[in-house]
C-alpha cells in the first residue's frame, strides 16, 4: 500500500500559526499587493473562490479585506523538514514530490505499524502536535490514487482505499484526475464522449491508441485500469546534478581544492537553475590517489541554487571533517566534485500554488528533471548510489 501525505494550505497555515491574528481570516501568500499571484492561500479564502496561481488583483478584488503576507521561504523550510523528519519514522521509503507532500511505501512497515489507517492516523497526530499544521492521508494500493485519496476529503481528510475498491473509487471520477490528462486531452476524450475514468476504461485500448497516439492511449487505458507502476523513489537513491573531475595531477594542497570546488560549485549552480531547481543537500566528493573515494554531506538551512553558498558548504565539509589531504601515496587527491542533491522546484512558492490549483499536472518536481534529462541529456541526472553505498558516507 502506498500513502500520499499532504500539508493543507501549506504556505497559508505556516503564517496563521506564527501569527495568531491571521487565524480565520482570508489570508493571501504571496509577492505584492499589486503584481504577481497568490502562491498560497487559507480555507477563508478559498471560499471567495479563490486559490493559488490566481492573480493577485484578481484575488484582492474577489475579498477585498484579505490579508496579503509576503511568502517566507525559510519558514516552510524548516516546518518542510520536521515534516519529513516526521515520515521518516514511519516508513523507509520517502519520496518528496515537494516542500509539503509525500508518498511513502507502506509495505514492510504495515506489519510493525499497524493498519494502514492507524499509520495514517498517527502521522497526522504528528505533524498537528510537532508542527501545528494539518496534514491530509490518502492511502492506496497505486499512488494515482493515494493521490487523488489525499485530495479528496481535504482539509483534514484521511481516505483509505483497499485493493478491492480501488476500480469503485476511481472509476466515477473525472478524467482530469488521471496522472496527464490536462485540457487539451480531456477535450479530445470529451468528443469521444468520456467524461470519467470508468468510461475510459470501458473503451477498447486500440481505439484510445488510434485517438491518442501509442503512448498517451496505452498510458490512459492502464491508469483507468488501475495499474500504475510508479514505485516510490525513496532518498536513498537521490537525483543529484553534480561535477566532478580528475586532475592532470594528484593534489595536496588545499587551497587549490578550494578553488576547483568553488568553480565547479558555480557549474553545479548555473545547472540547477537552468533547470528551475534549488537543492537542499550539498555533497562534496573527494577521490584519493589510491582510488579510495570518500564523500561528506551536510544539509543546507534552505534550498539554494547559489554557487557561492555551494563552494562555501563544501570548502566547510573539507574543514571541517579534517580530511587527510597531505603530500604522500593514499594521502594526495586525484578527482573532486560537488554533487547537489534533495533537489526541490526553484520557485517553490508558486508551483505549489500551481500544483494545488492544478493538481497532478502541476510543475512538480518530476517534471522539473524531466525537462533537466531533455536539456541536459540523462546523464546528467545522476543517480548516486555510489554516494549512499560509501561506508565512509556519514551524515
Ligand atoms: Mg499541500
Amino acid at each position: 500500500m502506498i500513502l500520499h501525505v499532504d500539508l493543507d494550505a501549506f504556505f497559508a497555515a505556516v503564517e496563521q500559526r506564527d501569527r495568531p491574528e491571521l487565524r480565520g481570516k482570508p489570508v493571501l501568500v504571496g509577492g505584492s499587493a499589486k503584481r504577481g499571484v497568490v502562491a498560497a492561500c487559507s480555507y477563508e479564502a478559498r471560499t471567495f473562490g479563490i486559490h493559488s496561481a490566481m492573480p493577485m488583483a484578481e484575488a484582492l478584488r474577489r475579498c477585498p479585506r484579505a490579508i496579503v503576507v509576503p511568502h517566507r521561504m525559510e519558514r516552510y523550510a524548516d516546518a518542510s523538514r520536521g515534516f519529513f523528519q516526521i515520515l521518516g519514522d514511519f516508513s523507509p521509503d520517502v519520496e518528496g514530490l515537494s516542500l509539503d507532500e509525500a508518498v511513502l511505501d507502506l509495505t514492510g512497515t504495515a506489519r510493525l505499524l499497524g493498519e494502514p489507517a492507524v499509520i495514517a492516523r498517527a502521522i497526522k497526530q504528528r505533524v498537528r502536535q510537532e508542527l501545528a499544521l494539518v496534514a491530509s492521508v490518502g492511502i492506496a494500493p497505486i499512488k494515482l490514487a493515494a493521490k487523488i485519496a489525499s485530495d479528496i476529503d481535504k482539509p483534514d481528510g484521511l481516505r483509505v482505499v483497499p485493493p478491492a475498491e480501488l476500480l469503485a473509487f476511481l472509476h466515477p471520477l473525472p478524467v482530469t484526475r488521471l496522472w496527464g490528462v490536462g485540457e487539451t486531452t480531456r477535450g479530445i476524450l470529451a468528443t469521444m464522449g468520456l467524461v470519467t475514468i470508468g468510461d475510459v476504461a470501458r473503451y477498447p485500448e486500440a481505439s484510445l491508441v488510434a485517438r491518442l497516439g501509442a503512448l498517451t492511449g496505452h498510458h490512459l487505458a492502464a491508469l483507468a485500469r488501475g495499474e500504475d507502476r510508479r514505485q516510490v523513489e525513496a532518498e536513498s537513491d537521490p537525483v543529484t546534478i553534480g561535477h566532478r573531475e580528475t586532475f592532470e595531477h594528484d593534489v595536496d594542497d588545499r587551497g587549490e581544492l578550494a578553488v576547483t570546488l568553488l568553480d565547479q560549485a558555480d557549474r553545479v549552480a548555473r545547472r540547477l537553475r537552468a533547470a528551475e531547481l534549488r537543492a537542499r543537500v550539498c555533497v562534496l566528493i573527494l577521490k584519493y590517489d589510491d582510488f579510495r573515494e570518500i564523500s561528506r554531506r551536510t544539509t543546507l538551512a534552505a534550498p539554494t541554487s547559489d554557487g557561492a553558498l555551494l563552494g562555501r558548504t563544501a570548502i566547510e565539509l573539507l574543514h571541517r571533517d579534517d580530511l587527510a589531504i597531505e603530500p604522500r601515496k593514499g594521502k594526495r587527491i586525484r578527482l573532486c566534485g560537488i554533487s547537489a542533491t534533495g533537489l526541490v522546484p526553484r520557485d517553490a512558492p508558486r508551483q505549489l500554488g500551481f500544483d494545488e490549483a492544478t493538481r497532478a499536472k502541476g510543475e512538480r518536481l518530476g517534471e522539473a528533471l524531466d525537462k533537466l534529462a531533455a536539456k541536459f541529456g540523462t546523464r546528467s541526472v545522476r543517480r548516486a548510489v555510489h554516494i549512499a553505498d560509501d561506508p565512509d558516507d556519514h551524515e
